[in-house]
């Protein structure tokens, strides 16, 4: 009995290494959204790792040694495009990778904000299907073997974002027109504000490098005394201060933070690209409900 189940574990341990020898896909992807994406068309068919993390602000990130080593294993990388990254050229670039780079948002529309193109094209969920078939695409260029996988996980995974597009069209359809206004940092959801018809203004532009000036400002608090906004929020990759001055001068409250251009921390209420969805929605449409 004993020398057959010896025989038994040497069986399972010569036709198992086969199977183990089929390493994981090395991926980097820039921030934590697209990692979140990546992940879900990928499962554990990839490594993913993403260098860009929760709560950070990718416009102003500046590469480490870490980020440099990931970029030089990798086999497949992920960029947003659209200017979003603007340090991701020269870390590829200087690393010497030989991976496959992937423009996730290849085939989007893209928004334009005072005659520049407006990075942040995940906030419309319509782009997230874009995103996600891009994966999916390139992952089976880069791992045909696997091809049917992404594609199918690319499938369901697309089913899902459009069940909260479709559940966000209905409940934004019901708010009055006029009182669609949302006051963040930086203007960072001119995605969905086309998406859903609400009217987003933000003191700092799409790029969260720019300081406001002081007339901007004034102008944008004597609109929201003159006019009133639905909803101020804060968000989770900008300093809170400019925010709390406009609340602070119009006598609005904050009716809480959004996550923009990173995921939240583990624990937080956006830890993947759908959370993140589902909580910005939430607390808009609370935010703007009408007092009855
Ligand atoms: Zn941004």
């Amino acid at each position: 009995m004993k020398m057959l189940l010896k025989g038994l574990v040497l069986f399972t341990l010569v036709f198992a290494s086969p199977a183990a020898a089929h390493d994981p896909v090395k991926v980097v992807a820039s921030f934590s959204i697209l990692g979140d994406m990546v992940e879900q068309v990928t499962g554990d068919l990839a490594d993913v790792t993403t260098i860009v993390g929760p709560d950070a602000d990718a416009h102003v990130y500046q590469p480490s040694a870490s980020d440099a080593i990931a970029v030089t294993k990798a086999d497949v990388i992920f960029v947003n495009g659209l200017g979003f990254e603007t340090w991701s050229d020269a870390l590829i670039e200087n690393s010497g990778t030989d991976a496959s780079v992937f423009v996730a948002t290849e085939g989007v529309d893209p928004l334009l904000v005072e005659g520049e193109v407006d990075p942040h094209a995940w906030n419309a969920l319509t782009n997230g299907y874009i995103y996600v078939q891009n994966i999916a695409d390139s992952m089976a260029a880069a791992d045909p073997a696997h091809a049917d996988t992404y594609q199918a996980n690319a499938a369901a995974y697309i089913e899902e974002l459009r069940a909260v597009h479709e559940n966000a069209i209905s409940e934004f359809s019901a708010l009055p027109e006029n009182g669609r206004t949302v006051v963040t940092a930086h203007d960072a959801f001119g995605y969905l504000a086309d998406a859903y018809g609400l009217n987003f203004l933000a003191p700092v532009g799409i790029d969260t490098e720019a300081e406001p000036s002081a007339s901007d400002l004034a102008s944008l608090i004597d609109y929201l005394n003159e006019t009133g906004a639905g909803a101020l929020f804060v968000e989770n990759i900008t300093s809170p201060a400019l925010v709390e001055q406009i609340a602070s001068e119009t006598g609005l409250e904050i009716g809480g933070r959004l996550f923009s251009d990173a995921l939240s921390e583990r624990g937080g209420p956006a830890t993947s690209y759908i959370a993140m969805f589902e909580h910005n929605l939430g607390e808009i449409i609370a935010a703007l409900q009408p007092s009855s």
